[in-house]
């Protein structure tokens, strides 16, 4: 059967992508159907005095998409253009993501639209407050747990667990994850993606019998995650050809210095007359004749326009979503293979379930025992897709769709429908 290759939007994407999929694998009509829609979707005003003693409301929601293997897990994420079908997609995603890699969770999204950029610390601290008391009915730790995305941190998963636990009546660690240390927080989950993007770098070399020495490896989007990856890298011999931030990036194909362009960005807010390197724009970085393409800041951003322009010989997603689904096609009529955001950066959410187990226990592991459970989930996680998509002679996209919505549709069948 042929697939629909049509869509625009990232909630577009991700109902076509599944329905696809469905097809593939011939899921029965009515658990397709369950799956295209969501749970709950809670849509909250938040009141916030500002600092000028006005009054703001603003607008956050919560959506849960499904809980068919466990409680709903997801990050929220501040943003002034943010949309519900946005969270819709990211959460989506999220569902997919933990089943694939075995993480006993279900997905969800939230968000409060609004620039956190021009607010105030006690602004933020009031908006973040109020929203996680607006959306108290539906959340807990083995309900829904929340964690960082876009624009949100530690501080705030910290100002979010002491607000819950405050209502509550009693400190509540496990209601988020991404926190700080000293609160519950797990070590190890600050690099957790990135280094499980450089998991699924050494898998996918593997397989082409290419190793690290002189691997040369270009990373959009040079923020914790390709940060994360390029220092990672770097330490193993690779050469970081091209870094970018949303101001432009820096190209030199003898090799960037980690540390330098790290110290320069902190000091001057771009790679602008980074030395001995040639400016580039983030497009013209998509394009260059590179080993490892790592594209790791936002959505759409390899298209039908640009696909055809790609030199690397392989993508692995860092960012979600960073390949519109024309885009996914025309790079695998190319054979160039991509390893798709659900496994390559599910790393962190691999690591939200460490902490959320840690907190659960009240036991906390050492680093190395986080980033060593850490591989060895994903290890088998790429083992398992790569198998399948040769038995079924697909890419690494489909096959790990496949897997990921499996198992989500046999825990449906199972559990039956209620009442
Ligand atoms: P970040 O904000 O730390 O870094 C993002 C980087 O992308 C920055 O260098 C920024 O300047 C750059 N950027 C922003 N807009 C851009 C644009 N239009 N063009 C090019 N570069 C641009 O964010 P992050 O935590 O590193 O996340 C990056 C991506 O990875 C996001 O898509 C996020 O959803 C995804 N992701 C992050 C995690 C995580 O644990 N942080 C986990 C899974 C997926």
């Amino acid at each position: 059967m042929s697939e629909k290759i049509s869509v625009n939007s990232a909630w577009q994407t991700a109902l076509t992508q599944l329905d696809n999929v469905s097809m593939t694998m011939m899921l029965s009509e009515d658990v397709h159907q369950l799956l295209r829609n969501f749970e709950r979707i809670l849509t909250v005003s938040i009141p916030v005095r500002m600092d000028n003693g006005s009054l703001r409301v603003f607008n956050g929601f919560r959506v849960q998409h499904n809980s068919a293997r466990g409680p709903y897990k997801g990050g929220v994420r501040y943003h002034p253009d943010l949309t519900l079908d946005d969270l819709k997609a990211l959460a989506m995603e999220m569902t997919w993501k933990c089943s694939l890699v075995g993480v006993p969770f279900g997905g969800a999204k939230g968000g409060i639209i609004c620039n956190p950029k021009v607010l105030s610390k006690g602004e933020l601290e009031r908006l973040t407050r109020r929203f996680t008391y607006a959306i108290m009915p539906i959340i807990g730790i083995e309900k829904d747990i929340l964690a960082p995305d876009v624009n949100t941190n530690e501080q705030i998963m910290a100002w979010m667990m002491d607000t819950y636990s405050m209502n509550n009546g009693y400190c509540t660690p496990g209601i988020v994850t991404g926190k700080p240390v000293n609160i519950g927080g797990s070590l190890g989950r600050t690099d957790a993606t990135g280094l499980g993007i450089t998991f699924s770098i050494a898998s996918a070399i593997k397989s082409k019998k290419i190793n690290f020495k002189g691997l040369k490896v270009a990373i959009q989007g040079y923020g914790n995650v390709g940060s994360t990856v390029g220092k990672l890298l770097s330490e193993m011999g690779s050469k970081i050809v091209a870094v970018s931030s949303s101001k432009g990036g820096v190209f030199n194909p003898k090799g960037l210095n980690h540390i330098a362009l790290m110290k320069h960005y902190k000091e001057h807010g771009s790679f602008d007359n980074f030395p001995r390197a040639e400016s580039i724009t983030n497009e013209a970085l998509l394009e260059l004749p590179c080993d490892v393409l790592v594209p790791a800041a936002m959505g759409n951003q390899i298209t039908k326009e640009n696909a055809d322009k790609i030199k690397a010989k392989m993508v692995v997603e860092g960012a979600n979503g960073p390949t519109t689904l024309e885009a996914d096609h025309i790079l695998n009529e190319r054979k160039i293979p991509v390893v798709p955001d659900i496994l390559a950066n599910a790393g962190g959410v691999i690591v939200s379930y460490f902490e959320w187990v840690q907190d659960v226990q009240c036991y906390f592991w050492c680093e190395h025992e986080v980033n060593a459970k850490l591989k060895n989930l994903l290890d088998r996680s790429y083992e398992e897709v790569f198998r399948l998509s040769q038995e079924r002679k697909v890419n690494l996209r489909t096959a790990a769709m496949i897997l990921a919505v499996k198992k989500v549709a046999d825990a449906i069948s199972v559990r039956g429908l209620y009442p």
